[in-house]
């Protein structure tokens, strides 16, 4: 068993062989985790909420779903979900979305918390991926409008249980957006777990 707890608006990267199993636990509840993957030989091909969504023709997640790749290749599989609330539809907080909305020239942000995790590895800051953002409230309505705002449902120790389908890279970014509620009262920890097969 390896574990990374990823402290309240940071970020954390975990490599992980396929068959194991990676518990995304929310510490004290109502914290979004942005997560990102990439394959382990081909970073090229990553996680990709949009080729996801086209797979399973819906904008939600739960216990059974593949998330598959940019190249449509399944790359995990949810085998525990205790929330059932989560998002595929927007793309991480990055600097823009708080320099734009808030005035904010330094506020830390999901993408940059990507960036950071994965500067070794030389993807341009334009190329680096979209997330699934587990634990996020913004469900759509009927009207195809999205509600935002109100904060993640997740209790203290909800999870996601994924079991890895290929050798991958993963990224979680506990997210920093302090600003609208979205993440509860406060920022707080994101655990990483990963089991063995
Ligand atoms: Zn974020």
């Amino acid at each position: 068993m390896r574990e990374l707890l990823i402290e309240g608006g940071h970020g954390g990267r975990i490599e992980m062989r396929a068959g194991e199993r990676l518990e995304i636990v929310n510490v004290e509840g109502s914290q979004i985790c942005d997560f990102f993957a990439f394959r382990a030989d081909d970073i090229g091909e990553f996680l990709s909420p949009g080729h996801t969504r086209a797979e399973l023709m819906r904008l939600t997640l739960g216990a059974g779903d593949r998330l598959v790749s940019v190249r449509r290749a399944p790359m995990f599989e949810i085998v525990e979900d205790t929330v059932g609330s989560h998002d595929m539809i927007f793309p991480a907080c990055d600097p823009p979305r708080y320099r734009l909305g808030f005035g904010l020239e330094d506020h830390r942000s999901c993408r940059a918390n990507l960036a950071e995790a994965m500067a070794d590895r030389g993807i341009a800051y334009e190329h680096l991926p979209d997330p699934v953002n587990f634990f996020q409230n913004t469900p759509v309505r009927a009207d195809g409008s999205i509600a935002y705002g109100g904060a993640s449902v997740a209790k203290p120790g909800d999870k996601v249980v994924l079991r890895a389908l290929v050798d991958v890279i993963a990224v979680a970014s506990a997210c920093p957006m302090d600003l609208t509620g979205i993440n509860g009262d406060r920022l707080s920890a994101i655990r990483l777990v990963v089991h063995e097969s």
